[in-house]
């Protein structure tokens, strides 16, 4: 029993050290760390000490996890990447993996403003059956603007992500089908098969 407790505390006493180093400057963790060893030092009940880093450990765990799902910034580099769909000279970082589930991750591709939107529209009209965005991939694609061969790569994206979702049970298995493809943007009319595999 007295062993379990000695091992809670240390285990506890290094994840707080391990959550302090993950959210600070260097230089800035380690003066918090010595004072949190200094309140500890002073504090001779050992279930004391056990209560206050607990409530410790909870409070930079919640920050810990904001942190980790905040988007972060698009360096200059980033932005000056061409479109990986079309090629326009500038783009926009979009997450292939969604923020909210994943945090911020590595599943990005670099596309335009235009791409972007074209992603999220398709997106929206694949998986959440909206009629809105619908309307608007069948307006974009209809207009002639939007290459095949663009529209094509934007919609292979797209229907990465929605097998993806649909294979981890966040999705219906339907919604990544060629049928449904087929019905919601109609799209051997304007892509010419491109994308449906
Ligand atoms: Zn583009
Ligand atoms: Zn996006």
């Amino acid at each position: 029993m007295e062993q379990k407790t000695y091992l809670s505390e240390v285990l506890l006493r290094a994840e707080l050290a391990d959550l302090i180093r993950y959210l600070y400057r260097k230089r800035l963790a380690e003066e918090i760390i010595a004072d949190f060893e200094a309140v500890f030092a002073r504090q001779p009940a050992l279930e004391t000490r056990l209560g206050i880093m607990a409530h410790w450990v909870d409070f930079f765990r919640a920050h810990k996890y904001r942190k980790m799902m905040r988007r972060r910034r698009p360096t200059h580099k980033e932005r000056m990447t061409a479109c990986a769909a079309c090629g326009y000279p500038v783009s926009h970082r979009h997450h292939l993996w969604d923020i909210a589930t994943h945090g911020e991750n590595t599943m990005t591709v670099q596309v335009c403003a235009n791409c972007h939107e074209l992603y999220h529209l398709m997106y929206h009209a694949l998986a959440r059956d909206s009629k809105y965005s619908r309307k608007l991939v069948i307006h974009m694609l209809a207009s002639g603007r939007v290459a095949p061969e663009v529209a094509g790569q934007v919609l292979d994206w797209c229907r990465a992500t929605l097998r993806y979702e649909a294979g981890n049970g966040w999705l219906e298995p339907y919604k990544t089908s060629d049928e449904w493809l087929e019905v919601t943007l109609y799209w051997s009319r304007f892509g010419g098969g491109q994308g449906a595999g």
